[in-house]
């Protein structure tokens, strides 16, 4: 069984055809500078050099069409026709209170979604360029929705609500809602593997440290809280984030320097975390770098940066109750040794009391929708 994974963006379509039965990826690529003269397609198959093609993608239907004659290209394809991929899986970030699982596209769903354009506009209008695009090109193959939002949609109301009148979030849907959950629970699931363990019954903590960090309290196999708000903003440091921060100093500074929203969103989302504090990068090899040369602001943000981890870490053990595992995930997850050392060391005697684990796992979220997209359309068949 295969089934194509497609991640959409704003100018570019990521994808991936994966084997089921092996878990293996056939092939995967990506589409680049959709709109632009000069984007091009970069394929790789299986575990071969990758291939960049010029193409003309003047919009997503373009890029779609090149993408699905790329897999059954004589050369560089992996399969013979379409008809046999059993289904394809989209990445949608935003699933606001009403998906809660991955979910078979129609065009109800479609309308659905576009409802949510405002709460994630930058991520949402791209994924359904793609949905409809693909449903264009291949309207006889089902096609499943998977957010990253779902995951977290098993958390209870006094992890979700924030402190502020509540026809807020009754009106306007202000409440948290958390990302990456397609990482974070495809890691828990692999933690329990390597654990041996029924998820049922675990305590883990996920981390995701990649560009955007975010960190998950995973009890039982469903998340009970995460670092993630209303907006991927809140929680840990990230490469260009702030992470959590006093709403009266974006207020205070606003006002001190007579900035308007658009001006804050982009200091506080674009110029602030590892980049905003080193005044270096946001790239934590960088930063990691410039620290081993004594410079004090790299040396700041990392310690802020590992500090807030530990302390959702303490905080997401007490929200459990006990702690079984903690996972290291994404790019400084899996390959930063020294702040998975660091984070070791520093909590040596609380890791020791609760006996639990610090374990490094590679995160693949396309695989994890491409197993939800599988699950869906099997129940459907049943
Ligand atoms: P994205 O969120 O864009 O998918 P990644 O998961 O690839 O990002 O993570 C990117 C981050 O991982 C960057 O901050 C990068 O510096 C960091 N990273 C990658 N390799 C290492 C390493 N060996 N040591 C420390 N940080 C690393």
């Amino acid at each position: 069984m295969k089934i194509l994974v497609i991640n959409s963006g704003s100018s570019s379509i990521k994808y991936q055809l994966f084997d089921m039965k092996s878990s293996r990826s056939l092939c995967k690529g990506v589409v680049d500078r959709i709109g632009s003269r000069r984007s091009s397609l970069t394929h790789q198959k299986g575990n071969k050099k990758p291939v960049q093609i010029e193409v003309k993608a003047p919009e997503h239907q373009r890029a779609m069409e090149d993408i699905f004659a790329i897999l059954t290209d004589p050369k560089f394809g992996v399969i013979k026709s379409h008809r046999e991929i059993f289904g394809i899986g989209h990445r949608v970030v935003h699933g606001a209170e009403v998906f809660t699982e991955p979910t078979i596209i129609d065009k109800r769903v479609i309308r659905t979604i576009e409802r949510f354009n405002e709460l994630a506009p930058l991520h949402n209008p791209p994924a359904l360029l793609g949905i409809k695009a693909s449903r264009n090109f291949v309207s006889n193959i089902p096609q499943v929705a998977v957010f990253d939002t779902a995951f977290h949609e098993t958390m209870p109301p006094k992890a979700y609500i924030y402190g502020i009148p509540y026809s807020f979030y009754k009106q306007l849907k202000v409440r948290r809602y958390g990302f990456h959950g397609t990482s974070h629970k495809f890691v828990a699931h692999q933690a329990a593997k390597k654990l041996r363990r029924d998820i049922r019954g675990l305590k883990i903590i996920t981390c995701h440290l990649g560009n955007g960090c975010s960190i998950a309290a995973v009890h039982n196999g469903r998340s009970v809280d995460t670092s993630m708000g209303f907006t991927p903003l809140e929680g840990l440091l990230m490469g260009t984030r702030c992470g959590d921060i006093d709403p009266a100093a974006v207020l205070y500074m606003m006002e001190k320097k007579g900035l308007n929203t658009t001006q804050m969103n982009d200091l506080l989302n674009k110029k602030s975390g590892l980049l905003g504090i080193s005044g270096v990068s946001n790239d934590m090899r960088d930063v990691l770098k410039s620290a081993r040369k004594s410079d004090k602001r790299s040396k700041a943000a990392i310690e802020l940066f590992i500090y807030r981890i530990e302390k959702y870490i303490g905080a997401y053990t007490a929200a459990m109750d006990g702690l079984d595992a903690v996972v290291l995930t994404a790019g400084i997850g899996e390959h930063s040794h020294y702040i998975k050392k660091r984070i070791s060391e520093g909590m040596n005697q609380f890791l020791k009391r609760f006996k639990a684990r610090i374990l490094v796992i590679p995160t693949d979220e396309e695989l994890m929708i491409a197993r939800d997209t599988a699950s869906v359309i099997r129940a459907l068949k049943r």
